[in-house]
């Protein structure tokens, strides 16, 4: 037996890997199945080029645990290791300067694990003692016990073993006991190994018998060894992809919309499969994240910066090993590679949504909804996808037709452009509460969108810094007549002291609010629009819309909402209140040239109309769908009265 002292130039690495990798402790048995399935695939690499003789026999990787010896084993059938590799690969391990590195990645376990290679020794983040027999593939090989219990100290010695290959016995400390309950090892190899390209066996099949789970003699594979993202598009049908969703997500009952498989080899590796999800809320936005793997081995679930932000909400897996993985994510951020290959998803997905669209725009056009938000969020944020975007993001209509924005512009042109040449197109975000206004554009032959998805305002105002010409208007913004102007407007026969005189009259009865706003004009918009009605300023209220998503805006989120009250003075109703009102002459002090004079004026006011102009307001209000509570009741009280006048 030889005895000797691990190459660490630190005094004691154990104290500070069982320290500093507490959090990530359970990444362990990644690092040691890893390694178990790289000796393996090495040995079949070996054995393919005739280095190794014969049939390789078993060459299933065994997860064990013992709960007498209180042991866990990983143990493989792969290449194995000889006296001098143990001590070259495991005893002399090249901490060169690695206390230094430790104080200043203290909090960064992975980035200390991939950087020494420390896959092997984060074993004894949870054990008291670690054991490898191994026996080497190469002939006349002695097989190797080498035993280490936490601190600098091991001992090697020779010693018999069956089979080729290597086993690693933990011994489990007891604070880590959980690593010796079945639950706890299943869990981590479903979450880590699920698709490592060797076998891994963990325990025995079982089967519900009688109301009894009985164990079967076969033992329970826990990976899909040729995962759908491995494979060749060509020999992959849609239900292998649908299956291969739901073994990646098992909770998820539905259907994903579509999928992308990802592939390239030059200028970097990557692998992997896209899906695009149905969303029902936001709640399910981000319950299944896109996996990320290297060769197979699950890595993480955080691909931030890896891919696009927009794409963080698609689900399935990426596999490259060209991702650096234990550095730092501001390194990841500023990384060449990194950027290149989210450039490459970026373009994939375009591509792919771009194909489907022209392939049956009808059949694209029922997803959109479902996928309307990825898309919307990726022309926001990404320059590049929003002008490959412009080809498939669509606008639908009140009528459910859907169009491309191009595509929806050539067919409103005749008849919705102003007479300053600029295309206006008539949008709802509440059809409903709307409709008054929806029905009035209609009866003028014009189109209204249907724009009521969460990030629709933001591309809106998007597509009106594209187009020169364009511009969006809510169909409540103010009367058809004035939203899409096609003469100069019309006169009234109105004095602008009668004119005063209304809307002073008016002013007096609005309702109170301390959040909302009226400003009050006279406009001859049409004898057969409503006499008072509501518009809501397109630039106000889509500032505050916008507000409420965005930093910095907050200005305009505190302003309190605000509204015009139109007096429509070409209808008779009010014509009639016009002619019913008092004028009373009164002397009043004006400047002229910086000096005070006093002119007579004359003054309206409309008397005893007072129970007839609160009506029409709350008409106004009611039409725009703000008449509520109390105001509604007082509303339905008074209409009552005045017919029984
Ligand atoms: P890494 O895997 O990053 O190289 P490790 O500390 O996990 O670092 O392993 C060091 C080396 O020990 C491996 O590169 C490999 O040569 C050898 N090794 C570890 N585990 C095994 C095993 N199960 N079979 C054969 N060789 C192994």
């Amino acid at each position: 037996m030889s005895k000797g002292n691990i190459g660490v130039t630190s005094d004691n690495i154990f104290p500070v890997i069982k320290k500093f990798l507490y959090s990530d402790h359970e990444i362990f048995l990644r690092e040691l199945i890893s390694n178990a399935v790289d000796a393996t695939s090495k040995l079949k690499t070996l054995s393919s080029v005739g280095e190794v003789k014969g049939d390789l026999g078993d060459t299933r990787v065994r997860v064990i645990i013992d709960k007498t010896k209180k042991t866990l084993t990983v143990s493989d059938h792969g290449i194995g290791m000889t006296a001098e590799e143990v001590d070259k690969y495991i005893n002399q391990i090249a901490f060169s300067g690695a206390e230094e590195f430790l104080a200043q990645y203290k909090d960064k376990a992975e980035a200390i694990i991939g950087h020494f290679g420390l896959g092997f020794y984060s074993a004894f983040m949870v054990s008291k003692k670690v054991e490898i027999f191994s026996q080497s593939y190469k002939e006349d090989a002695k097989a190797v016990h080498w035993s280490c219990e936490g601190n600098p100290e091991y001992t090697m010695e020779d010693t018999i073993k069956a089979d080729r290959g290597t086993d690693i016995v933990l011994h489990i400390d007891d604070e880590f006991s959980q690593y010796l309950e079945d639950a706890t090892i299943a869990g981590l190899l479903n979450k880590y190994c699920k698709f490592l390209p060797v076998e891994i066996a963990f325990g025995k099949k079982k089967e519900w018998k009688d109301g009894k789970e009985v164990e079967l003699d076969e033992e329970n594979i826990i990976n899909d060894i040729n995962p759908a993202w491995t494979r060749k598009p060509a020999d992959l049908t849609e239900e292998d992809y649908e299956k291969f969703y739901h073994e990646l997500y098992p909770m998820q009952m539905d259907e994903p919309l579509f999928h992308i498989h990802l592939n390239v080899d030059y200028p970097f590796n990557l692998t992997g499969i896209l899906y695009f999800p149905k969303i029902k809320s936001n709640l399910d936005v981000h319950r299944n994240k896109i996996q990320l793997y290297c060769n197979q081995v699950f890595v993480t679930d955080e691909v931030t910066h890896i891919v696009p932000e927009y794409l963080t909400l698609l689900h399935g897996v990426i596999d490259s090993p060209d991702i650096p993985l234990n550095v730092s994510r501001s390194y990841l951020q500023s990384d060449n590679n990194v950027k290149k290959i989210s450039g490459y998803i970026t373009k994939k997905v375009a591509d792919k949504l771009a194909e489907l669209y022209k392939a049956d725009k009808d059949e694209f056009a029922k997803k959109w909804d479902d996928i309307k938000l990825f898309i919307q969020f990726g022309m926001l944020t990404d320059e590049k996808f929003y002008e490959k975007a412009t080809g498939f993001a669509l606008v639908k209509n009140l009528g459910g037709e859907y169009a491309t924005l191009d595509e929806y512009m050539d067919k409103v042109r005749e008849n919705q452009v102003d007479k300053d040449g600029n295309m206006v197109l008539l949008y709802t975000n509440a059809p409903d509460a709307h409709y008054t206004y929806i029905e009035r554009a209609k009866a003028k032959g014009y189109d209204v969108l249907l724009m009521d998805g969460e990030l629709d305002v933001h591309c809106m105002s998007q597509a009106e810094q594209k187009h020169e010409h364009l511009r969006f208007v809510r169909i409540d913004s103010d009367t058809i007549e004035n939203l899409i102007r096609k003469e100069e407007a019309a006169k009234d026969e109105y004095s602008d002291e009668q004119k005063e005189g209304l809307r002073k009259a008016f002013e007096a009865l609005l309702p109170e609010d301390e959040k909302l706003k009226y400003y009050v004009s006279c406009e001859p918009t049409s004898s057969d629009a409503l006499p008072v009605f509501l518009t809501q300023n397109e630039f106000m209220r889509r500032m505050k819309e916008m507000s409420a998503h965005q930093q910095g805006m907050s200005f305009y989120g505190q302003m309190p909402d605000s509204y015009n009250l139109v007096i429509n003075t070409a209808h008779p109703l009010i014509q009639e209140l016009v002619g019913k009102e008092t004028g009373e002459e009164v002397n009043e002090e004006v400047e002229k040239d910086g000096k005070k004079e006093t002119v007579l004026k004359t003054v309206y006011k409309l008397q005893g109309e007072d129970e007839r102009l609160k009506q029409l307001i709350d008409i106004a209000l009611l039409a725009s769908g703000q008449l509520k509570g109390e105001a509604l009741a007082k509303f339905v009280n008074r209409s009552v009265e005045l017919m029984s006048e």
